[in-house]
């Protein structure tokens, strides 16, 4: 299965990511995952990304989209893949489209995890707190929901029309939400 997982930040994207990949028997390509990676490494991708990251703002798509190519064209990714934080503008919708164009691929479904504001705040506040992680200041969290509800949002219009959408709440337990995930990629 080709599958894109999408959400506002803290929605739990990355933790059912993790989890419906292990299911599913595919990998997790996870870009905020490869970009923290080089940061920590210092290779110059990790630089040009840090900027923007610390900024709650998005990498460029000249950056972001081959850094994806390569990495969907790695032998594991042949069986299948979860995308998590990948398309995030329509322009990496595009962009993706092509690249699975290039080897006859469509995308089989993309899952939007929905969630209050309220809480996905609360949620980041915590995980700064617990994890340390340089983008989870209250205020870069509050850009990171502008930057999703302007650039992102729009995608599930996009996803929609094409019938590949599916909305799950995003609200519960991380069983609760990874059996609703996994049931909506069963319909
Ligand atoms: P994430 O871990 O998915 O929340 O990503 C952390 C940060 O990495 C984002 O706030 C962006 O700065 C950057 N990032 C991750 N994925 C993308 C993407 N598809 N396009 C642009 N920037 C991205």
């Amino acid at each position: 299965m080709r599958i894109v997982l999408m959400g506002p930040p803290g929605a739990g994207k990355g933790t059912q990511a993790v989890v419906i990949a292990e299911q599913l028997s595919i990998p997790h390509i996870s870009t905020g995952d490869i970009f923290r990676a080089n940061l920590k490494e210092g290779t110059p991708l990790g630089l040009e990304a840090k900027k923007y990251m610390e900024a709650g703002e998005y990498v460029p798509d000249s950056v972001t989209n081959g850094m994806v190519a390569d990495r969907l064209s790695q032998p594991d990714a042949e069986r299948g893949f979860l995308l998590d934080g990948y398309p995030r503008t329509v322009d990496q919708v595009h962009a993706l489209n092509a690249i699975l164009a290039e080897s006859d691929l469509t995308l089989d479904r993309v899952v939007e995890i929905t969630a209050n504001t309220d809480e996905v705040v609360a949620r980041l506040l915590n995980r700064a707190k617990e994890q340390g992680r340089a983008d989870d200041t209250e205020e870069v969290i509050r850009r990171r929901m502008e930057v999703y509800a302007e650039q992102t949002a729009p995608l599930t219009e996009v996803y929609g029309r094409q019938g590949v959408l599916v909305q799950v709440d995003g609200m519960g337990s991380v069983d609760e939400v990874s059996g609703r995930i996994l049931a909506a990629l069963r319909r």
